[in-house]
């Protein structure tokens, strides 16, 4: 019998054996295969049977009552019926067999197509859990096979058996036992196609005891004993191991654990108490290396996929916008010009003649770039910070902001350096000029003079019969800013500037700083999609989570879409000018994007520190013994000063020595500073910074020098000094203290007094004193008063309370920390 049939008959087993059972007991259970089933086994004991079924097989005259011989007794009867029964029993038994060894080498087949597709997808896959597949499998089939016996069984009957259905009631002690077995049946057979999957109960146990000589059942014996075991385990509170799927855990060079867990699809629990017990204690938040990561990847069973470091930057959206989702946005403007030319005086100019009325009396927000709006209603945003630095640093950077670059040259004078520099950005960045001759209403004023002189530079002006559009202004006066607005919105629309804002948010960092009281502030100026609150997103080597966005006249607003700057507050740290703003998914992504920039940003740094300082440094003097170079770290409250000082050390030096800027940024001194310092054998300067307490620590620790300074001239000067002091001189500073501001009071006569805890160290009326809110610097200055109680002290020790005044100086507020420094250690040296 071919195992389609068995399959026939299973669905329509119930119509011979119908009769049957129906005749004795509830026709409701009247489709009772399984009756014959456990006949079969039933009969199995009986010996003699398999005599009675060569011969009674097919003698239906035996069961039908038509052809009963008369005179045979009921219990005659039943035997023979037994017998019959048994006869059938060992037929489907023949049968089943049949059908067991197709379904075998269906099995086999089936096992090894999966296995090869097993192979084919997870070529790495763990040559146990194939096995434990390729068992489950096994198991399944087998009982497949039982369901196909039972199948056969009922495959067979409807042929032979057709007679027992008009058995009279004389067979019931027979369907009743029938009954009773079946009762048991279908667990079993739920059993048999449940596999291992823990979906037995206790109950079943039993049954698999009573079955326990078949090969399946062992199977499926060894599945219970193992979940009996995780079950205990689980109890037992070890890790379970559960049947799961093996994944493909994606790793970068470091990896924030709860992206970790998130990667492998566990809990981020169990992955946080799998690295404590690897010894390794850490929270859900912080970044582990790929080699522990992957360490934890095999506890978890799960396959490794080491991806390159930048592919971690794979996630902020590539999107190339259709050409239907671009609308028109407004021209990004920086102004550029020689120094003193009116570059600053234009902006404001401009500023000033558009802001609405009210505001332009009012707080007039510098964030480094504003919006206005000319009379024809085109909307036009101004970048507010002038200078070729910030607009080469930004490209440097990779931020191409600007559409259009405004040339600033003063009537009165010439074409100068910078202007040709200005020029040389310009053509280099492939960005449009338009010209304007500014201080048109001073009486030196010669418009014509500047335009033939840009001819020189090959700038030919519209009035020279060129393409580049010259407005004559004055920023003084007003004169000519509406056509200068006019020419901008003209080239503007040449430009047919577009941009998508409706997909996740790119910007660029105008500028930055450590603010207090809001802490890291980036001015962004939004390029493509629209920024809003709550958005979480990755700027250079800082992320964050848009906590407030406040737009150029100081308001808070919920969005900024394309060419709109805005302040944004929520960042963990302090970006610089140039970095690329942009929107990601998750936390967790903009964690892993930031972590892996600074430390990609770190090695450059060290491999450069190391490859020029040290190294270099050695060569030159071998060759040169004459040549020395200074290495320094330069820390600022805002990019702008950072870039000048940058600017100014570049220029110090002489055949002797250099100054080489290591590292220059925003934002308190930091821990990382201090490392890089200590590397290079390098001094850190804080330009209205301060160091962190673990920095202080650090450079305690190391040695490195830390100074601080409000002007760059006399930071400049100190380099200077230092500098050509530098094989001999020795620069050093001393804390020797440090207080609290716990209340302020305003003393008539005296000014506001400081009501001070000394936290560290000593107070000392003679010392410099720096006011520190936030890391950053607030005032740096002398002290008027120092008293305990009413008295006027040279000293209060730590732990004491005492009461400071600055000399000329007021803005104090309690939660403000006084360092107390010593000058004299270097100011020997400043000569
Ligand atoms: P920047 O260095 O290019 O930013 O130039 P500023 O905007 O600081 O201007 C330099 C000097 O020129 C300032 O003293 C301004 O008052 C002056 N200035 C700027 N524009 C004009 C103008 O249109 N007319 C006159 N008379 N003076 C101007």
């Amino acid at each position: 019998m071919s195992d389609n049939d068995g399959k026939k008959t299973l669905g329509v087993r119930g119509g011979p054996r119908a009769g049957n059972v129906k005749q004795s007991f509830s026709h409701g259970r009247t489709k009772n295969v399984v009756v014959e089933t456990k006949r079969k086994r039933v009969v199995k004991p009986v010996t003699g049977a398999n005599a009675a079924a060569g011969s009674a097989g097919k003698s239906k005259p035996l069961g039908d009552p038509s052809k009963r011989p008369a005179g045979i007794s009921d219990a005659e009867m039943e035997r023979r019926m037994k017998a019959l029964q048994a006869a059938k029993a060992r037929e489907t038994e023949d049968a089943a067999e049949r059908a067991a060894a197709e379904k075998e080498r269906e099995a086999e087949r089936q096992r090894r197509r999966e296995e090869a597709e097993a192979k084919e997808r997870e070529q790495r896959e763990a040559e146990e859990r194939a096995k434990a597949k390729a068992d489950d499998e096994e198991r399944l089939k087998r009982e497949t096979e039982e369901a196909a016996k039972k199948a056969a069984v009922a495959a067979a009957q409807p042929d032979d058996e057709a007679p027992v259905r008009a058995a009279p009631t004389k067979t019931a002690p027979v369907p009743r036992k029938q009954e009773k077995e079946r009762d048991q049946a279908p667990p079993r057979r739920n059993k048999g196609r449940g596999g291992d999957d823990g979906r037995r109960a206790g109950k079943l146990t039993l049954n698999q005891a009573l079955s326990g000589g078949e090969g399946g059942r062992q199977k499926s014996m060894a599945a219970m004993k193992r979940k009996q075991e995780r079950a205990r385990q689980k109890a037992m509170g070890g890790n379970v191991e559960r049947e799961k799927i093996v994944r493909d855990v994606q790793l970068p060079e470091t990896i924030v654990v709860s992206e970790l867990a998130n990667r492998m699809a566990e809990r981020v629990g169990d992955v946080v108490k799998a690295m404590m017990n690897n010894g390794m204690m850490v929270t859900q938040n912080e970044s582990i290396d790929a080699d522990t990561a992957e360490l934890i990847i095999e506890e978890f069973g799960h396959r490794v996929v080491r991806v390159s470091d930048a592919d971690v930057e794979d996630v902020i959206d590539q999107i190339d916008d259709l050409p239907e989702d671009l609308i028109p946005r407004p021209p990004v403007i920086t102004i550029m010009g020689h120094v003193d030319h009116g570059k600053t005086s234009l902006l404001d100019a401009i500023r000033n003649a558009k802001v609405v009325a009210g505001e332009a009396g009012g707080i007039t927000q510098h964030i480094g770039a504003y919006q206005v709006t000319t009379d024809n209603g085109q909307l036009l945003t101004f970048l507010d910070t002038p200078g070729h630095a910030a607009f080469t640093s930004m490209r440097a950077r990779g931020a191409q902001v600007t559409d259009i670059v405004v040339l600033v040259v003063a009537a009165d004078d010439a074409v100068m350096p910078q202007t040709i520099e200005a020029i040389n950005h310009a053509k280099a960045a492939k960005v449009p000029m338009i010209v304007a001759i500014n201080k048109v209403d001073l009486p030196a004023a010669d418009p014509d003079k500047v335009r033939s002189d840009l001819l020189r530079h090959e700038v030919i002006v519209e009035a020279m019969s060129g393409e580049v559009q010259d407005v004559e202004v004055s920023a003084a006066t007003g004169q000519g800013l509406d056509e200068l607005l006019e020419a901008i919105a003209l080239q503007a629309e040449i430009l047919e500037l577009k941009a998508n804002p409706n997909r996740s948010a790119q910007g660029a960092v105008i500028e930055a700083q450590l603010d207090v009281g809001r802490g890291p502030v980036a001015t962004v100026l939004v390029q493509k999609g629209t920024l809003r609150q709550g958005d979480i997103f990755v700027v250079g080597e800082q992320f964050g989570k848009v906590r407030a966005l406040i737009n150029d006249r100081g308001e808070r607003v919920s969005e900024a879409g394309p060419s709109v700057p805005v302040e944004v507050l929520g960042l963990n740290g302090t970006p610089e000018a140039g970095d690329v703003l942009n929107v990601v998914d998750t936390e967790a992504q903009a964690r892993e994007i930031a972590d892996y920039r600074e430390s990609a940003a770190k090695e450059k740094r060290a491999a450069a520190g190391a490859g020029t300082s040290l190294e270099q440094l050695l060569a030159q003097a071998k060759e040169n013994e004459s040549i020395a170079e200074m290495p320094i770290v330069v820390k600022t409250d805002v990019q702008g000063s950072a870039e000048a000082i940058v600017q100014a050390m570049e220029k110090i030096g002489n055949d002797e020595v250099r100054v080489r800027v290591l590292h220059s940024g925003v934002g308190a001194i930091t821990e990382s500073d201090i490392g890089l310092a200590e590397a290079s054998g390098a001094p850190v300067f804080g330009f209205n910074v301060r160091a962190n307490a673990p920095a202080r620590n650090s450079a305690n620790q190391k040695g490195v020098e830390i100074r601080y300074y409000s002007v760059i001239y006399d930071l400049v000067d100190d380099v200077k000094a230092a500098a050509s002091g530098l094989l001999g001189a020795e620069i050093r500073e001393n804390f020797i203290g440090y207080a609290k501001i716990k209340e302020v009071f305003k003393v008539t006569g005296v000014g506001k007094v400081a009501g001070c805890l000394v936290t560290e160290g000593v107070a000392r009326r003679s010392a410099g004193v720096r006011l520190l809110r936030d890391d950053v610097v607030i005032h740096e200055g002398t002290l008027k008063t120092l008293k305990r109680f009413k008295d006027e002290v040279a000293e209060v020790q730590s732990g004491q309370e005492c009461g400071m005044a600055f000399e000329n100086y007021d803005d104090i507020r309690p939660g403000d920390v006084i360092e107390i420094f010593e000058r004299e250690e270097f100011t020997r040296t400043l000569e």
